[in-house]
């Protein structure tokens, strides 16, 4: 049915919006079969970095004491500070309590033992299906590193496969610090050399296709700081040229590069203390030129890339750029990424993805996300209708499913 006028029209889309199920292509949440990797509950939502960094503007508490205490003791802390002492309009602060309220629980009482009660009487398994439902999330994609033990161990010993927990092999200790961790490729039975010797660049290719296998991984993926440049001297540059770009070439899955993230400019935060920085687009523009044959899945970390990365994105088909990520997600960034995005390249892009460490923030990330790309996208359809244009509902849900899934699938699946 066509849409008659800019009312019909937000309702078609607000309904596409919230009935289209998520693929959520990054994440940090495991199946419950992971044990303790999976956070969740309301301590692990109060305790996440985001808010530990806003903690410290008011905590006068020495870093260390803090990193003392438990983690329901940092809640308490956490909660009393950005909650009670202070109105949480913070975008952090604010996605808890979406939480709580989708969750049905009443917020207006601020009471964080209530709360805590709610979750004590959940399994992981429970509520796994609790928070996919009311995020409307099909599934998602994690973050595996095969260099983590607790994670390999279980990889290795109790794995078991959930369709909605999809894998991603993630290289962030093989590329970024090969000098640490030569030695435990050694260990484990690959004969490799700190020098990257020809026989150990085959030996990393077959490491990296045996846990691609063995993970079923639908992408390899690294972090990369802003100074990231593939023409550097350094062995991440060559490990990427001879060891990654060929595997994903010969089994057909896309590089994901997530550029711009300066680590630990704070030591004290540990996990709170990473910040931002721009990079040179040249990196990614040089990638997608010289490996027609290589995908690559970017985002990048500094509100100041977002241009360039979508103008190079009109330029290679290789690349398909995706989320707003860690500092940009935030309602006014994600509304100008968004809608800048949807001017330069039409809807071949992914608009979010949700970053969730703690698996309750699929809800909150998703509830928010959707509104903006929902208003967006409605904008634009609008602007459409003024020129003329006549739209039909079943357009608008393809559109919507393009979007929220639909471009990532195609990605994986297309052959260069
Ligand atoms: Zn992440």
């Amino acid at each position: 049915m066509a849409v008659q006028d800019v009312a019909s029209l937000r309702s078609a889309v607000e309904k596409a919006i919230r009935d289209t199920k998520v693929t959520d292509v990054h994440t940090h949440i495991y199946p419950p079969c992971f044990g303790d990797l999976l956070l969740w509950g309301v301590d692990d939502l109060i305790t996440y970095h985001y808010l530990i960094a806003e903690t410290f503007r008011w905590a006068e508490l020495p870093y260390d004491a803090y990193w003392d205490l438990t983690t329901q003791q940092q809640a308490d802390l956490i909660w009393k500070t950005l909650f009670e002492q202070n109105s949480p309009v913070a975008e952090s602060c604010r996605g808890v309590l979406t939480v709580l309220h989708k969750l049905g629980l009443d917020v207006a009482a601020r009471d964080l033992a209530a709360y805590r009660s709610y979750f004590s009487q959940l399994t992981p398994g429970e509520y796994v299906d609790i928070v996919f439902e009311l995020a409307g999330v099909r599934d998602v994609v994690m973050t595996n590193d095969p260099f983590d033990e607790a994670e390999r161990k279980v990889w290795l010993e109790s794995y078991r496969p959930d369709p909605r927990f999809k894998a991603a092999l993630r290289l962030d200790p093989l590329l970024n610090e090969w000098d640490a961790n030569w030695q435990r490729l050694a260990a484990w039975g690959y004969s490799v050399d700190v020098g990257l010797s020809s026989r150990c660049i085959t030996e990393v290719q077959r490491f990296l296709k045996y846990w691609c296998d063995r993970m079923e991984a639908l992408y390899l993926a690294v972090s990369l700081p802003p100074t990231f440049a593939i023409a550097e001297d350094s062995s991440r540059a060559l490990l990427i040229r001879e060891c990654v770009l060929p595997v994903c070439a010969e089994l057909n899955r896309p590089f994901a590069m997530m550029i711009g993230v300066k680590k630990l400019v704070n030591p004290g935060l540990r996990l709170a203390g990473d910040s931002v920085g721009k990079a040179a687009i040249e990196a990614v523009e040089s990638l997608c030129a010289e490996y027609p044959r290589n995908k690559f899945l970017v985002t990048m970390l500094s509100r100041e890339n977002q241009h360039e990365l979508c103008v190079a994105a009109r330029k290679f088909r290789n690349l398909l750029i995706f989320g707003c990520w860690w500092f940009l997600n935030n309602p006014s960034l994600v509304e100008e990424i968004t809608r800048m995005r949807f001017e330069l390249l039409g809807l071949g892009f992914i608009p979010q993805h949700s970053d969730a460490r703690v698996l309750d923030q699929l809800i909150y990330k998703w509830e928010h996300s959707r509104r903006i790309i929902g208003a967006v996208l409605c904008e634009k359809y609008a602007d459409l209708l003024s020129a003329g244009w006549r739209l039909e509902e079943d357009e608008i849900r393809r559109d919507v499913g393009t979007l929220l899934g639909g471009n990532f699938w195609d990605f994986i699946k297309r052959k260069l």
